[in-house]
């Protein structure tokens, strides 16, 4: 059931470690523009997936496509990304002594496509892109303040700002939300709804209120596997959710 539409396409994904199967035939399809909140317990194989996703991890068995003809488990790592997956982990990797600008920039000239190096002027179009996702992000007025000096929260968003300079089509992010104010929240579920449609975003979380306000569809993995799909209120209502966190 590869439907046109799809942008990420998972089919009986195992990944064992030591015997222990960290994935057991977990199928996921993702459509393109699609905003997707993955949750579970500890342990139900939530970054295990995005390993797979990204590459970082090999499954046993299974099937990963990114679109309908990128085969994720031929490729590496880094033609993962080239090929427009772009993921955020928790810590960021921001260069703290440079500027917000400058960050973008780096982010933009990292970017194979570009083909310009570290030392290259800026065009016009370049500064208005940076520009473009500064604003995107809410650092416009920091533009020129040290990465090192932005909060916890203003960090985050220049890590995403990075990602969205090399335009991925797929966004993964882990816990975005972790040692935010609830206003930091607020405003990174305002971004994440924003960049939903023109890119897909898999967002793996544990706080409700931020899946909530996300409003996309939840997917509820346990023990490796999909245990229940549908909006929120729906998983949460689901006697085996319902089991799955109670019994923790
Ligand atoms: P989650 O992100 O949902 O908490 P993980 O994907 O990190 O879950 O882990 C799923 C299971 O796989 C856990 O029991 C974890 O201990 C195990 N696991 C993950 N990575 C490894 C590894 N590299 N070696 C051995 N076991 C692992």
């Amino acid at each position: 059931d590869l439907s046109h539409n799809v942008i990420l396409y998972l089919e009986d994904i195992t990944v064992s470690f030591d015997g222990f199967r960290a994935l057991n035939q977990l199928s996921l399809a993702i459509d393109a523009g699609e905003l997707r909140c993955i949750i579970g317990p500890n342990g139900a194989g939530k970054t295990t997936m995005m390993d797979v996703i990204t590459g970082k991890t090999r499954p046993d068995s299974g099937k990963a496509f990114f679109g309908q003809t990128i085969d994720l488990t031929r490729l590496t790592e880094p033609q993962i990304a080239h090929a427009g997956i772009g993921r955020k982990f928790q810590k960021p990797t921001i260069f703290e002594q440079h500027t917000a600008f400058e960050n973008l920039e780096l982010a933009m000239k990292a970017d194979k496509r570009v083909r310009r190096t570290l030392f290259a002027q800026l065009f016009d179009d370049d500064r208005d892109r940076i520009a473009a996702v500064l604003t995107q992000i809410r650092l416009d007025r920091e533009a020129d303040r040290p990465a090192g000096l932005l909060s916890h929260g203003q960090k985050q968003w220049l890590e995403i700002g990075m990602l969205l300079m090399q335009e991925p089509k797929l966004l993964l992010l882990d816990e975005p939300v972790a040692g935010m104010t609830d206003d930091e929240t607020e405003r990174t579920a305002e971004l994440f709804v924003s960049l939903a449609g023109k890119h897909s975003l898999v967002v793996v979380e544990h706080d409700m209120a931020f899946v909530e306000a996300l409003g996309g569809k939840v997917t509820v993995l346990c023990e490796g596997s999909v245990l229940a799909e549908g909006d929120l209120a729906e998983v949460q209502e689901d006697p085996r959710v319902i089991e799955v966190y109670l019994g923790r």
